[in-house]
Formats: C-alpha cells, sequence, structure tokens
C-alpha cells in the first residue's frame, strides 16, 4: 500500500509563536533540513508534497524549483502562518490566493493541493474548504480527527473523503489516526514521530494498513535540523519543538525504508479514480 509523506516547507522559526522582529533577523537554515530530506526520499526512490508557505517562492525559489524538479509535488501552506479560525474568510481568500500566484509562477506549474498552518480547519473554519475548492486546490489535508489544544475535529472521518462544496468537490485527507480505546490518537508525523518509540510508529501504520487505510505523513525540514537555534515562547509549543529532534533521521530512514510513500494527490486520486484529474 501506498501511503503520503508529505512536508511543511517552513524555517524553523516560521511556525513558531515568536515575535515579528525576531522572526526578522533569524538565522536562515531552511535548506539544511530540506536538502536532508531530498537525499533520503531520493535514496529510498520516495516522492511527496511539499506544502510551502508562499514566502518560499521569493526567499528560496532556487530550492523550491529543485524540489518540483526532482518530482516531487508543491502545495501551499498559506502565506502568514496563523490560524485560519482566527482569520476572516476574506483574508483567507486572499493569503491563498497570493501564494498559490506566488508559488506557481516559481515552479511554472499549478498548485493544486493545501495544508492549513497548525491543521487549523476546525469546525469553526470549515467554510476554508470552500475557498479552497474556488481557487482551484483538489487536495487538502488540513483537519486532524483529534482533540488537541490547537486543532482538531475529534468526530470527523478518519479516512479520506470527497467533500462537497459550492464551488466543486475537494478531496480532504484527514491527518492519520488510530482507535484506542474509543478515542482518536495521531498515527505518526512530526512532534508525535518524534516522541513515539519507532516500534509504536511502525505498529500504528501496520494497524492503518489492516484497515485498509493509507497514512499521511508530515514532516519540517527543521525537524532534520537538530542544531538550529533554541529561542523561547510559549512553554507548551516549546514542548513538541524541540523534543527528540536528534531521533528524527534515524527514524525517518527506517520509515522510508520499510512503506512506500508518494504525493497527496497520487493517494487521493488512486482512492478517488477520476475526481483528482
Ligand atoms: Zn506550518
Amino acid at each position: 500500500m501506498k501511503h503520503a509523506f508529505t512536508v511543511d516547507l517552513e524555517d524553523w522559526y516560521q511556525g513558531v509563536p515568536i515575535a515579528q522582529a525576531k522572526r526578522a533577523t533569524a538565522e536562515r537554515r531552511l535548506h539544511i533540513g530540506t536538502e536532508r530530506l531530498l537525499t533520503l526520499l531520493q535514496s529510498n526512490n520516495a516522492k511527496a508534497t511539499f506544502f510551502a508557505l508562499g514566502s518560499i517562492a521569493r526567499e528560496h525559489p532556487r530550492l523550491l524549483r529543485a524540489i518540483s524538479d526532482a518530482g516531487h509535488d508543491i502545495g501551499s501552506h498559506g502565506l502568514s502562518h496563523d490560524l485560519l479560525y482566527e482569520m476572516t474568510p476574506e483574508r483567507f481568500r486572499e493569503e491563498t490566493r497570493s501564494s498559490v500566484k506566488d508559488l506557481a509562477h516559481c515552479i511554472g506549474r499549478d498548485v493544486r493541493s493545501y495544508r492549513a498552518a497548525y491543521f487549523s480547519i476546525t469546525r469553526r473554519s470549515l467554510w476554508a474548504l470552500d475557498i479552497l475548492a474556488a481557487e482551484g486546490i483538489k487536495f487538502d489535508s488540513s483537519i486532524f480527527p483529534v482533540k488537541n489544544w490547537r486543532y482538531g475535529i475529534p468526530d470527523y472521518s478518519r479516512r479520506p473523503i470527497v467533500v462537497t462544496t459550492a464551488s466543486g468537490p475537494i478531496l480532504e485527507f484527514p491527518l492519520s489516526t488510530r482507535r484506542v480505546l474509543g478515542r482518536n490518537i495521531p498515527v505518526t508525523g512530526g512532534a508525535y514521530f518524534r516522541i513515539y518509540p519507532w516500534l509504536l510508529t511502525r505498529a500504528n501504520i501496520h494497524a492503518a494498513e489492516r484497515e485498509g487505510l493509507p497514512v499521511v505523513f508530515y514532516l519540517h525540514p527543521w525537524e532534520l535540523d537538530p542544531d538550529h537555534p533554541v529561542v523561547l515562547f510559549k512553554a507548551k509549543a516549546m514542548a513538541t519543538h524541540y523534543v527528540n529532534l536528534r531521533s528524527t533521521e534515524r527514524k525517518l530512514a527506517r520509515l522510508l525504508a520499510e512503506f512506500r510513500f508518494t504525493t497527496l494527490g497520487e493517494v487521493l486520486t488512486d482512492a478517488f479514480p477520476g475526481l483528482g484529474s
């Protein structure tokens, strides 16, 4: 079974709650983790979807084109990395349009995949799917069917589904969960991948395969760059940002050696033939 490998393409300081002024002067290290990741993907014959912030097109155009030219899919991770459920629909539409346009212009291909910052499509921001469909997005992976302090729709579909919007269908791949004692727990990705022992991640993916469910894995380049600067911010967010960074590369090599991965769009198109193209 082929699973989806996804990357939220942002630098280490872009997804953490620090002041704008600090971000402006933060050390740029995006290429370090991204190059390690591209090498690992290539040596394991895996393809991925990279959800890039719109600013990457301006700040790192050569890196973005290199990812696209290596056969990976470029999707959008929005513009500001702010929470969707705190935006107005108008602002969300503008940010989506701007990031999709800049990314598409940079790589010379359409951008059809999307992931919200902090998985922030929740009950309060489900309207975002209509706007995404209207802006040309076919594949979304922004809804986490868990209960988390920052995100989640605990009773959302655990399987990929077709969401019908006023602007047409959009294929949603909810972040992967496993049923344990009547609750959904995250299968793998990001901090969960770093916190869980490898054997738990492996068992979770095998459990999904037994259910006939492909998994959507996710990672950030800075998770392969354990020497990125340590800055202080909200304790709850810090705990998940810095934990077990040195374990990522070793676990990732095992993950890619054992399971097959491709882009989000390919897994969703296989699941719903005729709808993705
Ligand atoms: Zn992000």
